[in-house]
């Protein structure tokens, strides 16, 4: 059961795992490519070209890595206690639910570790859809990254959001935080990020879950909501459910199991991400790319999302 969860993991959820901080060129390089190839009726070709928000009422339509958003609101680039990475991206767009919580975590924040504020990253392109680089999900509006770096006490230009590095927490062997920039900051700001009430899912890399089990004490509710992922290892994840009001066009999925998930899932994940980080490689030609996701498959309300003006 475990395994067969890993698996489709692995092929739902290969978010991020080095991509939530490459900078603007090497991004543009790799959209240039990819629209160089990609089918005319490639959904994340149509997706990734719409530059604004669909003038409809907010709803997140289908499920997290298959739909596409209407009505979003872009979470401002500049906050009191939040700055937006790689702006050139502009994925900065999410269910209002979403950017509303989004708002209230940075405010937390500050309160909670002493940092000036978080550094929010992707979030869903104006109106939702698959993405032409990154993410399987993301494409509903509910799903937000938020770098593991603190914001710094200087706000950042536009130039310097493009180009700074995030910092990668996990240490060398891939079984725990790097106590290098590790801090109980980084556990308060998921803590936080797990208990607000409308968070669904945290996706964290399991090295890091390892430090969240160490030192979340002796309340470790939370601690159920925050999954291992593949990669989260610059930023975590923040997942809500369907809003309320979404109706059936929204897909829920089926809510954590109970307990921290600091034994034998955790221990799982572990070695199995060492295996395919350290393990031998195996031979033979590489196995060919599924074809791209195409507007049929997304729901049919997806197309009106698309060319609504
Ligand atoms: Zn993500």
């Amino acid at each position: 059961m475990i395994l067969r969860s890993l698996i489709i993991a692995i092929t739902l959820f290969s978010c991020g795992v080095s991509h939530a901080q490459e900078t603007q060129s090497e991004e543009a390089a790799k959209r240039a490519e990819l629209l160089r190839t990609l089918p005319d009726n490639a959904a994340k070709r149509l997706f990734g070209g719409v530059s604004n928000a669909a003038p409809l009422e907010a709803r997140a339509i289908g499920s997290y890595a298959k739909g596409c958003l209407a009505g979003a609101s872009a979470l401002p680039v500049d906050g009191e206690s939040w700055q937006v990475m790689r702006l050139s991206r502009n994925r900065n767009w999410g269910h209002p639910q979403l950017i509303r919580t989004l708002e209230t975590l940075a405010r937390q924040v500050p309160k909670l570790t002493g940092w000036p504020g978080i550094l929010v990253g992707d979030i869903s392109q104006p109106r939702g859809g698959p993405m032409l680089t990154g993410h399987a999900s993301h494409q509903i509006g509910l799903d937000a990254d938020v770098w593991l770096t603190p914001k710094p006490e200087q706000p950042l230009s536009k130039a310097q959001r493009e180009t700074m590095p995030a910092t990668n927490m996990v240490n060398a062997s891939w079984m725990d935080v790097d106590r290098a920039h590790w801090t109980p900051g980084q556990t308060a700001m998921i803590r936080a990020a797990a208990q607000l009430p409308n968070v669904a899912r945290i996706f964290v890399n399991p090295a890091i879950k390892v430090g969240l089990c160490r030192e979340a004490g002796s309340n470790r509710a939370w601690l159920s909501k925050v999954r291992p992922m593949w990669g989260h290892n610059y930023h975590f994840h923040i997942r809500i459910a369907c809003p309320a009001g979404s109706g059936e066009a929204c897909e829920d999925q089926a809510p954590p199991p109970d307990g921290d998930g600091c034994g034998k899932e955790l221990s799982d994940w572990l070695a199995l991400q060492h295996k395919a980080l350290f393990g031998p490689k195996k031979d033979g030609p590489p196995s060919r790319p599924k074809p791209p996701m195409t507007l049929d498959a997304l729901p049919d309300a997806c197309r009106e999302v698309l060319v609504a003006r």
